[in-house]
């Protein structure tokens, strides 16, 4: 199934789970034992990033297709615009089809580590917009099977972009090249959400616009990914997760109960599913998604 088959006519919320590939042989042996109280927990498809080099590019298509294959589960592979011409991108895509992936979360990526401007790479793609073009026209070229394509939504702005308005102008130029998805970066308000939806709706862009979430496992990691993605934390949750101090375990617990209640609350207000991070951990999203009406 390809993304928009998830939500057209869904009479469950759509819940999707989201990892990323490991660096080395023991993180990966990891990810395999934690895949079955993932899937115990009954996504309807799980997505695996991709990273910004070397290795883990590879390993990125390996655990999509094994998880399709092992578990009968639809997947979908990121795919950035760094490092990759646009026939070494063709050759990724072949892949993908040979590998039996059906869903693409096509993305720009973000700039190497020490380098603070993204660089189109020689005879490659500058913006996620002509990676969904260019999905789309592989399509025509082979005569193939279209693809589901997500792009990402950024409730509070890309942290590149000018102003919310040029950002959402960029949305509706990915939605308009065929992505069917939006899946949106991490935020801690629900109101930052129900505005951009809004935002977006009156762009004239009407694909399901999933709500991406961060549960909280420390106060410091949480203060480090939100200052780098722009995501402000809100008063309140961060008196709870300063007050948590440095037990990782109470901060885990506030974060818990936090993206619990979020959850709970954007489903009940017409989100058409929540994507998770998981960061390959399985404990605290198990205590989530239970709490979930499904
Ligand atoms: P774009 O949509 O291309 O936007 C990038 C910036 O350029 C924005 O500021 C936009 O407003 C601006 N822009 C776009 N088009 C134009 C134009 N024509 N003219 C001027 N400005 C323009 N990163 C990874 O490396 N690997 C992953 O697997 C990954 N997965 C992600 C999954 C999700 C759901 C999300 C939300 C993000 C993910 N990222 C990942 C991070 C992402 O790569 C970064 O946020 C990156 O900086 C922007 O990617 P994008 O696809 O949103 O870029």
């Amino acid at each position: 199934m390809r993304f928009s088959d998830y939500f057209a006519g869904a009479r469950r919320p759509v819940i999707s789970f989201e990892v990323f590939p490991p660096k080395d042989d023991a993180g990966m042996e990891r990810l395999r034992d934690i895949l079955p109280e993932l899937l115990a927990l009954q996504p309807a498809y799980m997505t695996c990033t991709y990273g910004a080099m070397g290795t883990t590019r590879s390993r990125t298509l390996e655990i999509a297709s094994y998880i399709r294959k092992t578990y009968n589960l639809e997947t979908a592979s990121h795919l950035t615009c760094v490092g990759s011409s646009r026939a070494e991108l063709d050759q990724i895509l072949d892949q993908m089809r040979t590998l039996g992936i059906r869903n693409i979360v096509a993305l720009r990526g973000d700039p190497p580590k020490g380098e603070t401007k993204f660089t189109p790479p020689a005879d490659g793609l500058a913006y996620a917009n002509e990676m969904v073009e260019h999905i789309r026209a592989f399509e025509k070229k082979r005569g193939a099977e279209p693809f589901g394509i997500a792009v990402g939504g950024y409730p509070e702005k890309h942290v590149d972009a000018p102003s919310l308005e040029a950002d959402l102008a960029n949305l509706k130029r990915k939605v308009d090249a065929g992505a069917d998805l939006v899946i949106t970066q991490l935020f801690y308000d629900n109101a930052d959400y129900f505005r951009y939806v809004e935002a977006v709706r009156a762009l004239g862009v009407t694909v399901p616009i999933v709500p991406g979430l961060l549960p909280v496992l420390s106060a410091r990691q949480i203060k480090r990914i939100a200052s780098l993605c722009g995501a402000r934390i809100p008063a309140e949750l961060l008196q709870q997760l300063d007050a948590a101090g440095d037990d990782d375990a109470k901060a885990e617990r506030v974060g818990i109960d936090w993206c619990a209640a979020q959850s709970k609350d954007l489903l009940a207000r017409g989100a058409p599913g929540i994507h998770y991070y998981v960061l390959n951990k399985f404990a605290h999203v198990q205590q989530i998604v239970k709490q979930l009406p499904r």
